[in-house]
């Protein structure tokens, strides 16, 4: 089955900004997919639309084969969101805020008390339960933002960049977590700055740029299929980044600097290969 089945979706704003301009996605059921973006590439238009938070100016979508228009409330019941930004009513209660949400979609507190104690657990909030939401750390509000879209076990879980400043030790953390999930069952979208982090985590991916799907597939597919290499060298007078071709013999490369008098004193590869493929395809 298809958690989500989105097709030609255009999102024209009021001010003239065409945001999206006819993007089709389909997502598997259990798929960890990234969606890959600069600023301003519609992102979050997309999610917004998908949520129901947003309305499409032309185009369809489904959610679990729930129609996001027709269906809305059961198309939002399958989904899950975690937000960029800490949306929480800074005084009020850990707590309070899970089963509040719970109680949004329809769940009275005795039924969601078992599932909100098991999340709070897993991320490492149980003791911070009876803290007003201010109190506590921007790692731990994520986590919050991440405990709070759970409530209702979604089927489908949404992640607007959700290790933006995060420190190394937590995003790893959460690396595990979201993974634990995703082995569980559910299916996850994710956006995010960190290029490794998606090679990391994801199955499947899509770069959208201006407002289209420039490039989707397997992660390890599209690593595979990229036809340059990209080193960097330390010379006598600094560092130079070459881009080298398939078809082309780096040593043959390397003498050119050497004809050059340049001297190389150490050459690396580089190892983002996820950052190559986005700007590779970004920029053609
Ligand atoms: P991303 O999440 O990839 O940074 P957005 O979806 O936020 O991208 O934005 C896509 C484009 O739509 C940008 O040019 C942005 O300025 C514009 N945009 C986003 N939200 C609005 C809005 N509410 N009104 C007008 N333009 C918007």
């Amino acid at each position: 089955m298809l958690a989500l089945d989105i097709q030609k979706i255009q999102k024209k704003y009021a001010n003239g900004t065409e945001a999206l301009q006819g993007v089709t996605l389909q997502i598997e059921e259990g798929d960890f997919f990234g969606l890959l973006g600069s600023n301003g590439a519609g992102k979050t238009t997309l999610i917004g639309i998908i949520c129901g938070l947003v309305t499409p100016t032309a185009g369809s979508g489904k959610v679990f084969n729930f129609n996001i228009d027709t269906e809305r409330d059961l198309a939002k019941q399958q989904i899950g969101i975690v937000p960029q930004e800490f949306n929480f009513n800074i005084f009020e209660k850990v707590w309070d805020i899970i089963i509040t949400q719970a109680g949004y979609y329809g769940l009275t507190v005795k039924e969601a008390t078992p599932h909100a104690e098991h999340i709070l657990k897993k991320l490492d909030l149980w003791d911070k339960r009876d803290q007003p939401s201010r109190a506590l750390s921007g790692g731990m509000k994520r986590r919050l933002l991440i405990a709070r879209a759970l409530v209702h076990t979604p089927r489908l879980l949404i992640l607007d960049e959700p290790t933006a400043g995060v420190d190394v030790e937590l995003r790893k953390g959460m690396w595990e977590y979201l993974t634990e999930l995703n082995k569980n069952g559910t299916t996850i979208i994710m956006t995010t700055h960190y290029l490794e982090e998606i090679e990391r985590l994801c199955r499947n991916l899509a770069i959208i740029n201006k407002g289209e799907i420039v490039k989707s597939g397997l992660v390890s597919e599209l690593l595979q299929g990229m036809d340059t290499k990209t080193y960097i060298l330390t010379l006598d007078s600094g560092n130079e980044e070459i881009t080298v071709r398939k078809d082309q013999d780096l040593s043959q490369v390397l003498g050119e600097f050497a004809k050059k008098g340049k001297k190389i004193l150490d050459i690396r590869l580089n190892e983002n290969r996820l950052e190559q493929l986005f700007l590779q395809t970004i920029r053609t």
